[in-house]
C-alpha cells in the first residue's frame, strides 16, 4: 500500500527499510516475496535514490542521473529479485569511445574487444593479456587484500601509463577507485563489465522506479515517501523499530539504505554499540562526489551517433587527483538518443556530462564564487562538446548543472559521496547486526557494493542475514 502524507502508521511490522536506494528497495522486494511485512520509509518524494532522474518542462525534457552503464548482471539481478518485465528491458551499450592525447577508441568493452585492443593497439602480447585477465578474473573477497591497483598494473604492465588509464578511467568514473584503492575492489568491478559489456535500462529511470514501485505494491510492502528517519530506537540492546514525527513505529527488525557512517553515529547512536566499533566506522572514509552538466536537445532537431558513452580527456596522461580536479579536464558524455526511451510518444535527445569531484572544492565556495564556477562548468562543457556535435550550441533547448552540493541536497549524503565509502566501510556495514542484532545495513559500500549492481546485490545479501534473524527468532517463539 502507498501511505499518504495524511495517514498515520499503525501497522507493525517484521521488518522497516528506512531509504528506497537499489539495495533498499531490492531487499524490502525480496523479503516481502518471502512473505514478511515490510514498511519502505523514503525521505524523498520518490523512490530510487540516486537511481533518479528528473523533468523540465513539462516532460519535455528528461535526464538520468546514474544511468549510464552497468554490468550484465544486473540483468540476471532483475530477473531473480524483480521480475521478467525489468529484466527484458535491459540492453547492451554497444558504442563506448575513449578520447584522449594518449589515444583514440572505439570498444564494445569487453574481454574480447579489449584483449584485441590491448594486443593491436598497445602492443601487448596476447599470453600478458591473459594472465591479467585470469588473475582478476579469480579475485574474491576472501583473497588477499593488500595490492593496491598500482601494484596491480605495474605487475601485468610495467610503465605503461597509457594501459592504465584504458583499463582504469572508466572504472574511476564507475565507482570513484584510485591507484591507492585495493585491487580487489577493482578486479572485481571490472571483471563485472568485462564478461558481457556494458547494458542500460530501456525506458529510462523513470520507466524503471514505476516499475519497482508497482512490483513492491504488488508484493505488499507498505510504502511511505516524504519520510525522513531521524532515529533507530533501541532499548537495553533491543531493536524497537523507527521514529518518525515522534511516534514510534514498531519492527523486529530495520535495515538502514541511508549512509553507513550516518546510520551508525546519527540513526543509531553510537551510544548503543561497542565503542571500538564505533571507532573503526568513524575511520571510514567517504567516497568521492560528482558534478553533472544536463543538455537538453529542442525539439526537433538530432544528434548524429557519437557514441553511447564517451569518456573524454585533455589532460596528457592518467592521474586520478586532476579526474576529480575542480579544473575539469575529464569528462563522461551519456548520450540518450530516442531508441533508449521507447516509451515516450515524443522523440527525446539529451546529453549529460559526468565527471568526479572532491567535496571540498565546492563546499567551501561563498554563493558569488558557487554560481560562477557552475556557468564556467556548463560554458566549458558546451566548448568540450562541440568537438563532438560542432553545430551542439543550435541545438541545446535546455542546460544546467549539478555539483556535490546538489547531491546531498537530494541524497542526505555526507559529502555528496556518489559511491558511499571507501573498501573499509564494507566490513563495518556487514558486521552492523552482530554489534547489534535486528538493525542491519545495505547500500554503496567498500567500491565493490556501489553502482547499481553492487547495491541491487547488497541488498539481497542483506535480506537474506534478515530473513535467517527472522526465522531464529520465530523458532525462539
Ligand atoms: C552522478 C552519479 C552517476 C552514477 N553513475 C552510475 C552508473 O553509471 N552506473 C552505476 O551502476 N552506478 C552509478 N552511480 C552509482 C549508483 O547510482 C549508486 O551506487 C546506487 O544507486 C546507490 O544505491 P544505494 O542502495 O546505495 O542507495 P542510494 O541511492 O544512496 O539511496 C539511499 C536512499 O535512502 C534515502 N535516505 C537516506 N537517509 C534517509 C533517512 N534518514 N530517512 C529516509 N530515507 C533516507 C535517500 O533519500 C535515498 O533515496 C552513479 C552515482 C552518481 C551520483
Amino acid at each position: 500500500m502507498l501511505i499518504s502524507s495524511r495517514d498515520k502508521i499503525t501497522k507493525s511490522y517484521d521488518v522497516i527499510v528506512i531509504g528506497s536506494g537499489l539495495a533498499g528497495m531490492t531487499a524490502a522486494n525480496k523479503l516481502a516475496k518471502n512473505g514478511r511485512s515490510v514498511l519502505l520509509l523514503e525521505a524523498h518524494n520518490k523512490l530510487g535514490g540516486f537511481a533518479t532522474w528528473f523533468y523540465r518542462a513539462g516532460k519535455k525534457h528528461v535526464f538520468d542521473i546514474s544511468l549510464h552503464g552497468f554490468p550484465f548482471g544486473m540483468k540476471k539481478t532483475c530477473r531473480k529479485y524483480w521480475n521478467k518485465e525489468i529484466a527484458d528491458l535491459i540492453v547492451q551499450l554497444k558504442d563506448v569511445r575513449f578520447v584522449n592525447p594518449q589515444y583514440q577508441i572505439q570498444s564494445s568493452f569487453t574481454r574480447e574487444d579489449f584483449t584485441q585492443k590491448l594486443n593491436e593497439h598497445f602492443k601487448v602480447p596476447l599470453e600478458q593479456i591473459n594472465s591479467f585477465y585470469n588473475y582478476i578474473e579469480a579475485m574474491n573477497f576472501y583473497d588477499d587484500q593488500q595490492m593496491t591497483n598500482a601494484e596491480l598494473f605495474e605487475k601485468f604492465f610495467p610503465g605503461r601509463n597509457d594501459i592504465v588509464r584504458f583499463l582504469m578511467e572508466p572504472i574511476v568514473y564507475a565507482n570513484g577507485s584510485t591507484l591507492d584503492d585495493p585491487a580487489i575492489s577493482y578486479g572485481i568491478v571490472f571483471s563485472n563489465f568485462m564478461k558481457k559489456g556494458v547494458y542500460t535500462f530501456s525506458g529510462g529511470t523513470d520507466h524503471l522506479i514505476k516499475l519497482m514501485q508497482k512490483e513492491l505494491l504488488a508484493n505488499n510492502v507498505d510504502i511511505r515517501k516524504h519520510a525522513k528517519i531521524d532515529e533507530i530506537v533501541v532499548e537495553k540492546g533491543v531493536v524497537k523499530g523507527v521514529r518518525f514525527k515522534g511516534e514510534l513505529i514498531p519492527a523486529r527488525a530495520v535495515l538502514s539504505n541511508a549512509n553507513i557512517k550516518t546510520t551508525i553515529t546519527k540513526l543509531i547512536g553510537s551510544e548503543y554499540l561497542p565503542s571500538d566499533y564505533v571507532e573503526e566506522a568513524k575511520k571510514v572514509r567517504l567516497n568521492s562526489s560528482s558534478c553533472q552538466v544536463y543538455i537538453g536537445i529542442k525539439p526537433g532537431e538530432k544528434i548524429k551517433p557519437i557514441g553511447d558513452l564517451v569518456f573524454t580527456s585533455t589532460y596528457p596522461t592518467f592521474n586520478t587527483q586532476a579526474l576529480l580536479d575542480k579544473n575539469i579536464t575529464s569528462r563522461t558524455f551519456s548520450v540518450y538518443y530516442p531508441e533508449g526511451r521507447p516509451f515516450d510518444q515524443e522523440e527525446k535527445y539529451a546529453i549529460v556530462s559526468s565527471t568526479n569531484a572532491n567535496w571540498d572544492d565546492w563546499a567551501q565556495l561563498s554563493e558569488e564564487e558557487y554560481a560562477k564556477e557552475k556557468e564556467k562548468m556548463i560554458k566549458e562543457t558546451i566548448e568540450a562538446l562541440e568537438k563532438f556535435v560542432p553545430d551542439i550550441r543550435d541545438k541545446i533547448d535546455f542546460i544546467d548543472a549539478a555539483t556535490p552540493k546538489t547531491i546531498k541536497k537530494y541524497t542526505h549524503h555526507e559529502n555528496g559521496s556518489s559511491f558511499g565509502t571507501k573498501f573499509e566501510g564494507l566490513s563495518v556495514s556487514m558486521n552492523l547486526h552482530k554489534k547489534l542484532p535486528g538493525v542491519f545495513h545495505a547500500g554503496s559500500v567498500g567500491i565493490i557494493m556501489s553502482g547499481w549492481l553492487g547495491a541491487a546485490n547488497y541488498g539481497v545479501i542483506q535480506s537474506n542475514e534478515i530473513e535467517s534473524f527472522l526465522y531464529n527468532q520465530d523458532k525462539e517463539g
